[in-house]
């Protein structure tokens, strides 16, 4: 399955722009072949000019203590954009699926169970993987930030920094899978999990029926990034030769 991506625009580049804007706003007027904001930039889409401006100047004030070295920090921005993501999280889930021993195993002690198949690190503070069922749906937001599983689920999606879903998930819960596509009936008991630093929530998602001979690889992948942070549920794969 294939997505679009957000365009991608990297990360010197990006800071470099956000301190020419800052240089602008500061009334030290234009400079050419600048990035200008959008005046229709979402609050949440961009990342505010001082905060890109501040990590600059104290990227480089540690690159000339040689405190650091700037292709370290590239290699540390590169894993978590390029490289972890959320497959670690559906092979996590497709393992329990076919496996009962290491669903327990997650359900009690997820940093442990996620460690097996080697993943973990910073960002993960204390897992937790709580299970959906025919009953029960769960639902992941960090109300304050944007607090995320990083080595399981790599980044966060924009909308999930946003503040209407930090808001809306917890007020309005239903109201926000409807608007993922996800219609729930009543009798369907949503529960939504508020991630903190130390805190942080894994959706173990339904298995779809029609998925009983699958392997543990074909599993992993029809498992999405949003059925793991509980606004959507995993559609079954297309069943046999069309009639
Ligand atoms: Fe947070």
């Amino acid at each position: 399955m294939t997505k679009s991506k957000p365009k991608a625009v990297g990360r010197r580049r990006f800071l470099k722009d956000a301190a020419v804007t800052a240089a602008v706003v500061a009334g030290q007027g234009p400079v050419a072949g600048a990035q200008q904001p959008s005046a229709d930039d979402h609050e949440h889409e961009t990342v505010p000019a001082d905060i890109a401006l501040r990590v600059r100047a104290l990227e480089t004030v540690l690159v000339e203590k040689q405190m650091v070295d700037p292709a370290e920090l590239d290699a540390v921005v590169d894993a978590y954009e390029n490289r972890i993501g959320p497959r670690n999280g559906a092979r996590v889930v497709a393992r329990a699926w076919v496996d009962s021993v290491y669903k327990a195993r997650l359900l009690d002690d997820a940093n442990a169970a996620a460690a097996e198949l080697g993943y973990e690190g910073a960002q993960t503070g204390h897992l937790v993987v709580v299970e959906n069922t025919a009953d029960v749906h769960n639902l992941v937001v960090c109300t304050l930030c944007s607090c995320y599983p990083w080595p399981i689920l790599g980044l966060p999606p924009v909308w999930y920094k946003s503040a209407p879903y930090r808001s809306r998930a917890v007020i309005d819960p239903r109201g926000v899978l409807r608007e993922f596509g996800l219609e729930l009936g009543d009798e369907v008991e949503v529960r939504v999990w508020d991630s903190t630093a130390d805190i942080r929530y894994l959706i173990l998602p339904e298995r779809p029926a029609g998925t009983e001979s699958m392997t543990e690889e074909e599993l992993a992948e029809i498992i999405t990034r949003d059925s793991m942070i509980g606004v959507s549920k995993i559609t079954p794969p297309p069943t046999g030769d069309a009639v």
